[in-house]
């Protein structure tokens, strides 16, 4: 398991329970999409409706669950959480519609996994609060329809590309996350040390908050391994030489790559001469899967500018030399 891989482990599940954020104001960085959430919080509540359909896109790690908990808290409505592939059949998604009280979130984490079936079930759901449901088998089969209390779909998805054209039409609000800057994550990291009831000095926090690639959960993580680096080997505060002496033997690099990145970087260079490669070859010669490149690790090296996509495919930039010591090819990308 990476130390930097963007998805949740049991540990990260265990302790996120108690350091998410849960109101607006605590959610930190993503600033339009905070502002605009105020927005149309407020205008659904004081219309006493039930808000918009919400559509969250981002990479994994950048606060997807946490913004729909933050959603519900400030609506002051209930949420069930769910994900696409747990939802098999579409009896399992009327069981949990039928279940709502009025204005409650439904959260759907992997919205894009879901089976067609259950899909089209959920597009009347969306648009008029009914489903219509089967009952019953062969001649005697018939179709009911039953009306739902009115509610707010939150679907959360890695990417925009997955989601189908008549799914994607019918969400109201469709907020996208960015990675987020040092500055914010050191704040990120600043608040959870204190919850963690953490020693962390200022330039602890910025020096983890540099190295994790603009993600929330990432920096959560490094944090819990530097304090227990801090806690054998010095004196249990987390300052910037810790941090530093930490991420070494954590084998972060001073970007927050770690080995996969860098053999990423290595292979387009050196097996495929800088690129352009597509990318069935590039996750055949890593062996890693097409999704994980496309969905954990390029789009972080992508935003830092060490690799571009382009339609021929991924091409390694001149920093991307640099990063590993070489002098770029002529005419390199970016
Ligand atoms: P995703 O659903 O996108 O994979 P999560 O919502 O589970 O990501 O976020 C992972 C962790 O990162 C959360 O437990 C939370 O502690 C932290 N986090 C995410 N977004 C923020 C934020 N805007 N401010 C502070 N902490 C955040």
């Amino acid at each position: 398991e990476r130390i930097i891989a963007a998805g949740a482990t049991f540990e990260d599940d265990a302790v996120e329970a108690s350091i998410r954020p849960k109101r607006l104001d605590e959610y930190l960085g993503q600033q339009p999409v905070r502002e605009q959430m105020k927005i149309f919080i407020e205008a659904a509540k004081g219309r006493g409706e039930a808000l918009d359909h919400v559509l969250i896109f981002g990479p994994p790690g950048l606060g997807k669950t946490t913004l729909s908990h933050v959603i519900a808290n400030e609506l002051g409505v209930g949420l069930r959480q769910t994900s696409g592939p747990v939802i098999e059949k579409a009896g399992d998604l009327a069981a949990l519609l039928t279940n709502l009280q009025p204005h409650d979130v439904l959260f759907i984490d992997e919205i894009h996994r879901l089976s067609p079936v259950v899909e089209e079930v959920l597009y009347p759901a969306m648009e008029d609060y009914q489903i219509d449901i089967m009952i019953g088998e062969g001649p005697a089969a018939r179709s009911i329809k039953i009306d739902l209390p009115p509610f707010t779909l939150i679907g959360a998805t890695t990417r925009a590309g997955l989601l189908t054209a008549p799914l994607r039409d019918r969400f109201g609000i469709v907020q996208r996350l960015q990675f987020y800057s040092a500055e914010e994550l050191t704040k990120i990291v600043r608040r959870s040390a204190q919850i963690l009831d953490i020693d962390c000095a200022a330039d602890g926090a910025a020096e983890i908050a540099k190295r994790s690639r603009g993600t929330p959960r990432i920096a959560n993580r490094l944090l819990r391994r530097v304090r227990d680096y801090a806690q054998v080997r010095a004196d249990g505060s987390i300052t910037r030489d810790t941090a530093d002496a930490a991420m070494a033997m954590l084998k972060v690099d001073p970007e927050g790559f770690d080995e996969l990145d860098r053999r990423l970087l290595r292979t387009i260079i050196e097996s495929f001469d800088g690129g352009p490669v597509g990318v069935e070859s590039l996750a055949a010669a890593l062996s890693e899967e097409r999704g994980t490149l496309e969905d954990v690790i390029e789009p972080y090296l992508i935003q830092q500018g060490y690799l571009v996509r382009s339609a021929r495919g991924r091409m390694a930039t001149p920093k991307a030399y640099r990063h590993i010591g070489l002098k770029p090819k002529p005419g390199a990308a970016g």
